[in-house]
């Protein structure tokens, strides 16, 4: 199987034929076409499977083909994952991908000061990356609004709930709209995180490598 044969634009095919990727792996072959149908996922893959990739080129194409009249430069992907280190290696990768799409991103993470992310933020950004506290703290100080969100990705969901951040998630949730997709990864799948998993993802895709 190749990227074309995954309906993937244009765009997004140049973007991979320069990081010499042309075989998508196992994830990327389960995931990406119910992602590009908007379908909610729940995907059980470690890191180093490709799942950056498999989360992000759907929510890319998605993004890129509403087209930027749509898209008015308010935040409509928000990737949530617990570490500073994922945070920059999720952005990272969006950068790769992006450059013929003319799609915007940033990152957000704490232990640093804020002055640079929220000029970034201004600027204006399609995709967010962040890391739970300091996105509930830009939100709280009024920078971030997650009003426009309709592609949600929860990263790593079971090494979050180690980390202490269900209060964190539970408290952005609501902020989130109602009306939007979901695609939930975690490496392991406890009761804990199937039970999260249900109470945000609607109908689910199942995906596993
Ligand atoms: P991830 O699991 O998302 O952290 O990705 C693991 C590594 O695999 C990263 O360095 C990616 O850049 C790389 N990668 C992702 N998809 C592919 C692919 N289809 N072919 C080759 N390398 C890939």
């Amino acid at each position: 199987m190749t990227f074309k044969e995954l309906n993937l634009i244009e765009p997004l095919l140049k973007a991979l034929d320069e990081k010499g990727y042309t075989v998508p792996t196992p994830i990327q072959q389960q995931a990406i076409q119910p992602a590009l149908d908007n379908r909610d996922l729940l995907g059980l893959a470690q890191t180093g499977t490709g799942k950056t990739a498999a989360f992000a080129l759907p929510i890319i194409q998605q993004l890129y083909i509403q087209g930027v009249e749509g898209r008015k430069r308010r935040i409509q992907a928000l990737i949530l994952t617990p570490t500073r280190e994922l945070a920059i290696q999720i952005n990272e990768s969006l950068k790769d991908y992006t450059p013929y799409t003319g799609i915007r991103h940033c990152v957000i993470f704490g232990g640093v000061k804020q002055h640079t992310q929220v000029r970034q933020l201004n600027a204006g950004v399609d995709i967010l990356v962040a890391t739970p506290g300091r996105l509930l703290d830009l939100m709280n100080q009024g920078i971030v609004n997650l009003s426009s969100v309709r592609h949600f990705v929860l990263d790593e969901a079971d090494r979050m709930l180690d980390m202490g951040f269900i209060h964190d998630i539970k408290r952005l949730l609501p902020k989130l709209p109602k009306e939007k997709q979901t695609l939930f990864f975690s490496a392991t799948m406890p009761p804990s995180i199937a039970s999260l998993s249900r109470t945000i993802l609607r109908n689910p895709v199942r995906v596993e490598v």
